[in-house]
Order: C-alpha cells, then sequence, then structure tokens
C-alpha cells in the first residue's frame, strides 16, 4: 500500500475515533502519523491507543507514527461562583495569585510565575483571546487591569500572556509523567507546547533520551525570538496556529507560518502545520473553499504534514476529514506549478557527504527520469536529508530499524519500509529495486537511484550512488 502524495497526514485520536476499527479507517483513508494529546488522554487511553496503532501496523505491513503531545503549562484562571460575569471596557479588574471570590471586580490566578513577571503595560489574554486585559500595576501577589477588549467570562478559561516571557520551563509535572508513559508506551514522537527557549526543548531531549523525537511546538512570540536555536535542537517542529493566533494578531499568523516553515526546512527538521485546517468538518461533511485553499497553501509551501486536531478527534466526519485532505493534498501535488513553487524554497546542501550525495540523487533523478530515489538508513539521518532536497520523485526510506521507519513516517515524500540488515553492496542494490518494484513505485526496465554508505553498517556515511535499472524479470 503506497500513498500518491509527498505530504503527510497527521490525525488526532479522541472521542471520536479512538476504536481500532476507527483507526484503521482513518489509516486507509490516508493518516499517516496517529496523535494523541496528552491534555485529554489517561495513560491507559494512550497504551490501549498504542495498541491499537500498532495492530494495524502489524496487518498492514506499513509502519506508522504515534506523537504524543504534552500540553505544557496551560496557564488558567479561578472559578466565578456566582456565575459567569461580563467585563465592561475601561473597568478594572484584579488578579489575585490566593483565591478570592471571583466577582465582577476580581478573580484568582493561582500562578505566581505570571504575576512576578508581568509589566504594567503588558497584556493578558483570556479565553483564546476573546478577552484583553492591560496591566496598571502588577505585584507578586495580584495585578491590577483595565479591561480592554470585554465579554463574558466564565470559569477556569485559559490565559494567554503574549508580551510576556515567563520564567516557566515548558514541562511541567503532568508533562513529565506524560513524556515518562508516552515513551514507556514506546510513542514515535513527543510535541512540546509552549516552548519559550531552545533550553525547554534540551530539557525534553534529555528526558527522552533518543527514545523518540521531540518536536517544538511554536506557539509563542518568545519562540519566534529563538527560533534558529530551537530549530536546530529539536528534531521536529509543529506550527501551532491556535494558541499562535492568541498570542499574536491573527493576521501576523500567515506570515509567520512562511517564516516557521522555511526555516524548518532550511534545517531539514520535519515541520507540521497545524490546527482548524479544516475546523467546519467537525460539524459538516464537506468543508469550506477556504479551509481547501488553507491546506493547499501548506501543501504548496512544501511542509512535510499537515495535521486534523478536533476534526477526526472529536468531530462526527473523522474519515471524511482525512479522506478530504488526502484528495486536496493529491491533487495539488498534481497541479503544474505544484514543483517550482516547492523548488523554489529548495535549501541549499551542506558540505556533508549525505547532502553531497542526497543532491546528487535529486539532479540525476531529474536528468535522467528515474522511478524513485532509495536511501538505506539506519538513524533515518540520511532520509531526512534526502527528504530535505524535495526531489521530484518518491523516496523509498529502507531501514532494519522498526523504530526509524515509524518516526520517518512524518517525513515528506518518504515512503517507509523496514529490511534486514544488508551484508553486501549487490544484495542492497538487488533489494532496492526489488523493493521499488514491490511497493509500486517502480516498473520493470525502470531506472532508481540507491544510496547508501560503504562499508555497511556504519553510522552517518553516506556515500555511494548508484543508478539501478529494475529488472525485466524481477517477479
Ligand atoms: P493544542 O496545540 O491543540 O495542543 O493547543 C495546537 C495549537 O495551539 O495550534
Ligand atoms: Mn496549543
Amino acid at each position: 500500500m503506497r500513498r500518491n502524495r509527498n505530504v503527510k497526514i497527521l490525525a488526532t485520536l479522541g472521542p471520536a475515533s479512538n476504536t481500532r476499527e476507527s483507526i484503521e479507517k482513518l489509516f486507509r483513508a490516508g493518516a499517516d502519523v496517529f496523535r494523541i494529546n496528552m491534555s485529554h488522554t489517561k495513560h491507559e487511553l494512550l497504551r490501549e491507543l498504542v495498541g491499537h496503532v500498532r495492530a494495524i501496523e502489524a496487518d498492514t505491513g506499513r509502519p506508522i507514527g504515534i506523537l504524543a503531545d504534552l500540553q505544557g503549562p496551560k496557564l488558567r484562571i479561578g472559578t466565578f461562583p456566582g456565575g459567569p460575569i461580563m467585563l465592561v471596557v475601561g473597568q478594572r479588574f484584579t488578579l489575585h495569585l490566593n483565591p478570592v471570590t471571583g466577582d465582577q471586580t476580581q478573580v484568582q490566578l493561582p500562578h505566581k510565575e505570571i504575576l512576578s513577571a508581568l509589566q504594567p503595560g503588558a497584556r493578558l489574554l483570556l479565553d483564546d483571546g476573546r478577552i484583553s486585559l492591560m496591566v496598571d500595576e502588577a505585584t507578586p501577589e495580584h495585578a491590577v487591569t483595565t479591561v480592554e477588549i470585554g465579554g463574558k467570562l466564565s470559569d477556569r478559561k485559559g490565559v494567554n500572556v503574549p508580551d510576556t516571557q515567563l520564567p516557566i520551563p515548558a514541562l511541567t509535572e503532568k508533562d513529565r509523567a506524560d513524556l515518562a508513559a508516552a515513551v514507556e508506551a514506546d510513542v514515535d514522537w513527543i510535541a512540546l507546547s509552549f516552548v519559550q527557549t531552545p533550553a525547554d526543548v534540551a530539557e525534553a531531549k534529555k528526558l527522552v533520551m533518543g527514545r523518540a523525537g521531540v518536536m517544538a511546538k511554536i506557539e509563542k512570540p518568545q519562540a519566534l525570538d529563538h527560533l534558529d536555536a530551537i530549530m536546530e535542537i529539536a528534531d521536529g517542529i509543529m506550527i501551532a496556529r491556535g494558541d499562535l493566533g492568541v498570542e499574536l494578531p491573527l493576521e501576523d499568523v500567515p506570515g509567520r507560518q512562511k517564516q516557521i516553515n522555511r526555516a524548518a526546512r532550511k534545517a531539514g527538521k520535519p515541520v507540521v502545520v497545524a490546527t482548524q485546517m479544516l475546523e467546519s468538518m467537525i460539524t459538516a461533511p464537506a468543508p469550506t473553499r477556504a479551509e481547501v485553499s488553507d491546506v493547499a497553501t501548506a501543501v504548496f509551501e512544501g511542509a512535510d504534514a499537515v495535521m486534523l486536531s478536533a476534526e477526526s478527534a472529536a468531530g462526527a466526519w473523522p474519515v471524511e476529514a482525512v479522506a478530504t485532505m488526502n484528495k486536496v493534498a493529491e491533487r495539488v501535488e498534481g497541479e503544474p506549478f505544484y514543483r517550482s513553487i516547492v523548488e523554489a524554497q529548495r535549501a541549499e546542501p551542506e558540505p556533508t557527504a549525505a547532502d553531497a550525495i542526497t543532491a546528487a540523487a535529486h539532479q540525476i533523478a531529474e536528468n535522467l527520469n528515474v522511478a524513485a530515489i532509495v536511501t538505506y538508513t539506519a538513524s533515518g539521518a540520511t532520509a531526512i536529508r534526502a527528504s530535505r532536497e524535495r526531489p521530484n520523485v518518491p523516496i523509498l526510506a529502507l531501514s532494519p530499524v522498526l523504530k526509524t521507519a515509524r518516526r520517518l513516517a512524518i517525513g515528506w515524500g518518504l515512503h517507509c519500509v523496514v529490511v534486514e540488515e544488508a551484508t553486501e553492496l549487490e544484495g542492497m542494490v538487488d533489494q532496492a529495486c526489488k523493493i521499488a518494484y514491490r511497493e509500486g513505485f517502480a516498473k520493470p526496465g525502470q531506472r532508481v537511484i540507491v544510496i547508501c554508505g560503504v562499508p555497511l553498517g556504519t553510522p552517518g556515511a553516506t556515500n555511494m550512488l548508484r543508478v539501478a535499472l529494475v529488472g525485466r524479470a524481477i517477479d
């Protein structure tokens, strides 16, 4: 079974899709990686979901990725015992560290890190940015604010502080426990929410210890200030447009999406465009034109993956949402301008053997009209560099390591196959041709490019490129 597109599809699991049968339907409709949102998933359910995905993988023989998304320091106000209040523009509203009875004039904000960091002139955004407060004076115990944008406010609404760098790590106690459970359950990626600095990512990497890829979710302006450093240390990047669109003016989000996507392509880190891509499909079987256009934009940008959140987790049409993404992606990649648009942002090879070889493979693929590039990869690094080239033919990533194949499921253009460890070169070339044929990427008489490292089994030694003919008597 193969996909007919380069861009990958992430589908979030949730009440609408948590059964083995539903997950299989999502997979067949086009989902390449499943996302488990730890904000809403207990550890027992996490293990059950991983089990379902692994069973489907065993049945279909296709490596499938699993991403566990940590909640991060989601900040919330206290409660209003008298029911929701109505904030009016220009009124005073005070937030207290200690428990106070929430009413028209005040509420608890049980996060000392925020109160200690706030400065006059900073904004506090409540309830996904629907309400905006301007800080007039702040002490570690309370903040007096003026309402800039008013509205209804009820218990435990979320708080965003776009202008303030918080002295809090991206990993809470809950996140640490969730991370440990997810790594233990053998997920392939861990996503970190509300990353502010490279140190946040470094801390997660230290805990994960290479057992999964670490993806930094870019959803705070502070992270944009350190984008290159975060990019360097993270294994992947998510453009988390939901919270990003609360912390930044909405009209800034498209530009930041382009900026982050380009930076990630340049760094060679898989990049996922997330949130509200087909939002209306939570309740309707067909998307809006604008949503189709949003998916198309990400595909034209050459993003590694597009993501569904509530559409597949809690919506009424989860399978249709995946099928829609699949259809839009296939169509966009078939457009005559697709290649030239993706190519325009091609990242120059860096001075390494792996980049020189994969760039050469890309060029030869164009010159010789080959059917596919086949790369042997143990750690996945060579396949990611080949993907970074965004070549005009599919890339088969052959790996003896199942974990590598699963992790690579997120990468642009990569079709992963688990193979026996090869011991001699001719056997490898032969096997590459056979698999390209068997998986439906090359017909007898067509050529493929094989890249690998010799001597075999030396990590990071990509140094060989071979143009091979798929034999006519292959089967
Ligand atoms: P979330 O992340 O769904 O975990 O909040 C995505 C986003 O903020 O866009
Ligand atoms: Mn978020």
